[in-house]
């Protein structure tokens, strides 16, 4: 789980509750109810994963490459940024603790690289009007419920307006998946109107891996369904934590589950998720595991 999911909680009766959402956790609610229990609620430690760790040093490059002054932001710069951003990750546990043999640690840093060269392909970043990168911004919606999250990059286009660009380091979602990455986008539009009093006028999403760039224009009506889906989805969250009722939802997103040992669908047995996986956490990071018996 990334910083920009982290969500604080309260103590109810049941399960804690989040007192906020983000674009990723009700990403995850929605399409598994036990998924969201197990990373959101139960805060479980997962294995570092090589496309998040992939994930997480490209947007690092990038916003690295984003502080220069625009003139500099050349391919030749960025595969340096890329060089510092490795450097500067390399003894952090999401990447010291990755279990890659020699042969995939090179294929991880080559496809990194080509993740850079082809976000050349997408667009001249010596054009780009920065305002910030890596933004934390929150809002509250009319249901009271708080939305985090963190704005890539944040940008005025050659009309003085706002636009706000979301770097995707996976695949370019299929037509059926491009709906629900559409859905995190409006999320941004309105924190971005929130935070800067100002709504922006695109929020686009750089697919580096194909490379493809999606756009969006938010309106009243896209905004109001971000504010009306929140307070849905935090209304059902409350639900399942009072009920401890979080049932797994299968589907795609299965294949890259780091619980689908411990989920029912797949015959393992979800009381066993957090020994293992604190068991397993304190191995890789060298720790002792409890029980400790002393003689
Ligand atoms: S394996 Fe699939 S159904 Fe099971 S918890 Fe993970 S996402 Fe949900």
């Amino acid at each position: 789980m990334t910083a920009e999911e982290t969500i604080e909680q309260a103590r109810e009766p049941g399960h804690p509750v989040p007192v906020s959402l983000s674009p990723s956790s009700m990403g995850t609610f929605t399409s598994c109810p036990l998924a969201f229990r197990f990373g959101y609620i139960e805060r479980l430690p997962e294995p570092p994963s090589a496309p998040a760790s992939k994930g997480t040093l490209v947007h690092l490059a990038l916003q690295y490459l984003m502080w220069r002054p625009p003139a500099e932001r050349t391919l030749e710069m960025a595969l340096s940024d890329l060089a510092r951003a490795e450097a500067d990750v390399a003894a952090h546990p999401e990447f010291a603790h990755l279990d890659l043999t020699d042969e995939e640690r090179a294929s991880f840093h080559s496809d990194a690289e080509v993740l850079v060269r082809r976000y050349f392909e997408i667009e001249d970043p010596r054009e780009v009007t920065v305002l910030g990168v890596e933004l934390r911004v929150s809002a509250i919606t009319s249901g009271g419920v708080t939305i985090r999250g963190i704005i890539d990059r944040l940008e005025l286009d050659a009309n003085g307006e706002l636009v706000v660009t979301d770097y995707k380091t996976g695949s370019a979602p299929s037509e059926g998946w491009e709906q629900k990455s559409m859905a995190g986008v409006h999320i941004y539009s309105l924190l971005c109107e929130r935070m800067f009093g100002r709504r922006p006028a695109r929020v686009q999403l750089l697919y580096l891996s194909k490379p493809e760039r999606i756009i969006t224009a938010p309106s009243d009506q896209s905004l109001r369904g971000v504010e009306v889906k929140t307070n849905a989805v935090m209304q059902a969250v409350r639900q399942a934590c009072k009920r401890d009722d979080f049932r797994p939802r299968t589907s795609a997103l299965c294949n890259y589950c780091s619980f689908q040992e411990f989920c029912p669908e797949f015959d393992g047995q979800p009381e066993l998720a957090r020994p293992t996986l604190v068991a397993r956490q304190a191995e890789r990071e060298g720790r002792p595991q409890l029980p400790l018996v002393f003689a």
